[in-house]
């Protein structure tokens, strides 16, 4: 039969539609499901194959199923990069969801003050926190550390200078140049130092009567190495305290806690930037934190009530399930069981522990163990190596890239390193998921 013909016989949409499975079915998707099976079978039909409606119907019903699964998924992260930004930063503590889901099902005192039956201020929820987590005076959040950073520019510099380091106009991943930051924030950049070296004097030599803040970065995903120097956060804390305009330092990804040595990661934690004498820090609730997506700004108070004073404060305000979840992640610290955070797990645990993670998942896949090194992620410490095991699988007549396209399709997706093997680096796998890495393979089999 030629093409023309074959075409007739595809079927209506109302047949499709009507079919009793489909009795309950969302209609909307069921609309939409039954226009691609269609669309695949009229393609099938001008190369020549006969519709089958039967055929077209389960074919209506998969892409049904997959529309009504939506789009974001969990993943299985093989990868060893515990903050990593493609796949949702950092995963959140359970106790942190289990306390969401109650304060967010219902109703919150997110705004009521219930001693003395007046309107509340939602960031008190975390700024007692954060004040006792950091030394900090006040705290303020927004929705995520670039619109913290646009933020205290826009109040504090907008129409006058901010003096910057020069090895510090980064761009940091998804396009937030800090330049480009600045300017659209209202903020006159004032570069001093060159690309490798920074000094107090530069800052200081750099004061007009314009001068608002002075601003340090950290660089995030880039270190300058070799013949380098730069200004310590107490000296320009210093300079900008000479000066009587405000400090500012966006730290990045922060850390309240330190478990990196000062050879594989040289950052300051959040309480030692404020001991520092800086006004005002900066950094997010999504990468060492291991929170929520969040722009977390401490410091002085009479400068957060500045910021919260700011009419773009409303449009960067956070939701309550922001706040709820901060609010157990910083809990967690306070109480020092920071380990349930799993970033803060992540990243400290022994090799020794990981090594035995590895060697069940060896024992159950058949699959070799090797030695491997693990990234932070998340523009955290960008120099260093985590030791790490991984396993390597290898199947039979197929190719690395077609093996790790199985595992990225895969019902639960596992993303896995792919070099001249495709490995699964167990530093941030959990037991939980050897099942599903097992399915996955089994399946080739
Ligand atoms: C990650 C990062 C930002 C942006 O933070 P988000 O929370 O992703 O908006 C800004 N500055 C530095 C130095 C960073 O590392």
């Amino acid at each position: 039969m030629d093409s023309i013909n074959l075409l007739k016989k595809l079927p209506k949409m109302d047949k499709i539609l009507s079919d009793e499975r489909f009795a309950g079915f969302g209609r909307v998707i069921l609309k939409e499901a039954a226009t691609r099976a269609v669309a695949d079978a009229r393609i099938q039909a001008e190369k020549g194959k006969e519709p089958d409606i039967q055929g077209i119907i389960e074919h209506t019903e998969k892409i049904y199923r997959d529309i009504e699964k939506g789009s974001l998924r969990r993943v299985i992260n093989a990868t060893g990069v515990p903050i990593h930004t493609n796949l949702g930063r950092s995963p959140l503590p359970e106790c942190a969801a289990d306390e969401l889901k109650e304060l967010v099902c219902g109703y919150s005192n997110l705004e009521y003050d219930t001693e003395s039956g007046k309107r509340g201020d939602r960031y008190h929820h975390v700024s007692e926190y954060l004040r006792m987590l950091t030394g900090a005076e006040d705290a303020v959040v927004v929705n995520n550390n670039a619109s913290a950073v646009f933020l205290v520019l826009n109040t504090f510099a907008k129409g006058k200078e901010a003096v910057v380091s020069r090895g510090e106009l980064v761009e940091i991943g998804g396009s937030f140049r800090v330049p480009d930051v600045m300017k659209q924030s209202g903020a006159k950049m004032v570069e001093v130092g060159t690309t490798n070296k920074t000094r107090k004097a530069d800052y200081d030599n750099a004061v007009t009567q314009k001068t608002a803040v002075m601003m340090k970065v950290h660089r995030s995903n880039y270190e300058i190495v070799g013949f380098s120097e730069e200004a310590s956060l107490a000296d320009v804390a210093q300079s900008a305290r000479e000066a009587g305009c405000v400090s500012y330092y966006d730290a990045g990804s922060g850390q309240f806690i330190k478990h990196l040595p000062d050879e594989i990661c040289r950052d300051r934690t959040i309480p030692e930037d404020i001991a520092s004498g800086f006004d005002l820090v900066s950094f997010s609730g999504d990468k060492m934190t291991g929170g929520c997506q969040a722009g977390i700004i401490v410091g002085k108070k009479h400068l957060i009530n500045k910021i919260k004073k700011n009419q773009l404060m409303r449009m960067l305000r956070v939701d309550k399930m922001t706040l709820a979840v901060l609010q157990s992640v910083f809990r967690l610290y306070l109480t020092g069981i920071y380990n349930e955070i799993p970033a803060q797990r992540m990243i400290s645990e022994s090799i020794e522990s990981i090594g035995l993670r590895a060697a069940k998942l060896a024992a159950l896949t058949g699959g070799e163990i090797i030695a491997t090194k693990s990234t932070v992620g998340g523009g955290s410490c960008p120099l260093a190596e985590m030791k790490s095991f991984g396993v390597a699988v290898k199947i039979k007549g197929m190719s690395e890239s077609s093996l790790d396209r199985h595992l990225r399709r895969w019902e639960t997706p596992i993303i896995a390193r792919v070099g001249e093997r495709v490995y699964f680096d167990v530093r941030t796998l959990d037991e939980k998921d050897f099942g599903i890495i097992l399915d996955a393979l089994g399946a080739l089999k």
